[in-house]
């Protein structure tokens, strides 16, 4: 009697979209606990937001808590990373967990389809994933604010995103608008590196925090206190500002009136200081009020003032932009934000992950690395159910 042994067909990969630290820490995860990822990215490498950064950037977390699963950073890096070797990193993470990534591939819509997940990408591609995770960064689509008569500005405009270096600002005059970490850095940047003069234009007053102080790094401490009371933190982060940073209320830097920790929960993290200050108190960076307006080849800001700088990069932030790709399985919320992270998935959405769209003091690498194991964790013990 012949024994056949019934056909089970192979079971369905789980799709990670995003080849991004996020996407690739969560398919090494799953592939350590021997379940299939098969990581979308749209570009032709990964790591795209990594190669597209600024040149002088440096990971501002430390190179040990920045780390993703299975894989440190070499001690060569040093201590704060620079951009190229983040990317560096990331190469070696895809090949040394021999991650089975397919680039040049975009996901613009995913649908539930009973128990599976299909995902409509580049090339007609119909692709059915026994689970979907979502890691397509939090800071996918510039945003440029509408000014009022922005589209009809005579000077350059351009986001941060597509700034490089300070080279073709030299002998210029440049606005950069909005002090977040990229703004502050930026307008450092341009200050040493030879525009004819910086303005930073601010709406909100940062808080500005030492990346280290007596070699105790500011990670560290958001680490310590992430789960402390909202009020506390506060307390603590001004003690801490007016030990460690100066005064610069003379330079229109004056202390910021609500607390870090209240800050950070409305989604501002503070500003690590690699420059500002310095070029701010030698007045190489001024501080102007914030951007109103446009009209002609004038920017015209809040307290009345017009200006009249050749070039404005507007460091003002980027969007999720995850409504096309799943905006019709109502799982995000009012800033466009999907309703859980890590482990956990929609109620109606069983199956769905997401990572990679909080933005935590404690650093965003770290998070990642700890969400792709309670992901892979989760996903591993539904698969063995
Ligand atoms: C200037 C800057 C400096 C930062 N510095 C630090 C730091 O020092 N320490 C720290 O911990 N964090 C830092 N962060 C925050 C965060 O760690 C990084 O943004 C990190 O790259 C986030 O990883 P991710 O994988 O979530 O997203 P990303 O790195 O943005 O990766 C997302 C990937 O998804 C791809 N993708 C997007 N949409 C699709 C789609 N529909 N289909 C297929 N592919 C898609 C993109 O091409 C991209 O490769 C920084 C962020 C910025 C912007």
């Amino acid at each position: 009697m012949a024994i056949t042994t019934p056909h089970r067909p192979p079971a369905h990969p789980v799709y990670v979209i995003g080849g991004g630290p996020g996407g690739l820490a969560v398919a090494a995860a799953l592939g350590a606990r021997g379940v299939r990822a098969v990581v979308l990215e749209k570009s032709d490498a990964v790591g795209a937001s990594w190669r597209a950064h600024y040149d002088r950037l440096r990971l501002h977390t430390t190179r040990r808590l920045s780390a993703l699963p299975g894989l440190r950073m070499p001690r060569s890096f040093g201590r704060w990373v620079a951009r190229a070797d983040v990317v560096r990193y990331l190469e070696k993470y895809a090949e040394k967990h021999e991650l089975e990534i397919v680039t040049g591939v975009e996901v613009f819509r995913i649908e539930r389809d009973g128990a599976e997940w299909i995902l409509h990408a580049t090339g007609g591609r119909r692709l059915t994933g026994r689970a979907v995770v979502v890691a397509t960064g939090y800071n996918h689509t510039p945003h440029v604010p509408d000014w009022p008569g922005r589209d009809a500005y005579e000077g350059e405009l351009g986001h941060a995103r597509t700034y490089r270096n300070p080279g073709p600002y030299e002998g210029k005059d440049v606005l950069v608008v909005g002090a977040g970490n990229t703004g502050a850095e930026i307008a450092a940047d341009l200050a040493e590196g030879g525009a004819a003069r910086v303005r930073l234009a601010i709406r909100t007053v940062p808080h500005i925090v030492r990346r280290t102080t007596a070699g105790w790094p500011a990670q560290r401490t958001g680490i310590l206190v992430r789960r402390l009371p909202v009020a506390l933190v506060d307390r603590m982060g001004d003690l801490m500002a007016r030990v460690a940073v100066p005064d610069l209320s003379a330079h229109g830097l004056p202390r910021p009136t609500t607390g870090l920790a209240t800050r950070q929960r409305e989604g501002a993290v503070p500003v690590q200081d690699v420059g500002l200050i310095d070029a701010v108190r030698a007045g190489k960076v001024e501080v102007v009020a914030a951007v109103e307006a446009f009209d002609g080849g004038e920017v015209l800001l809040a307290d009345g003032t017009r200006i009249a700088p050749d070039s404005v990069i507007a460091a003002t932030g980027y969007r999720r932009a995850l409504e096309p790709l799943l905006g019709h399985l109502d799982v995000l919320d009012g800033d466009g934000r999907p309703v859980v992270h890590g482990a956990r998935c929609p109620r109606e959405a069983p199956g769905l992950y997401f990572t990679g769209f909080t933005n935590p003091i404690s650093g965003m690498f770290r998070e990642l690395a700890i969400d792709a194991e309670r992901i892979a964790r989760r996903i591993a013990r539904s698969s063995a159910k």
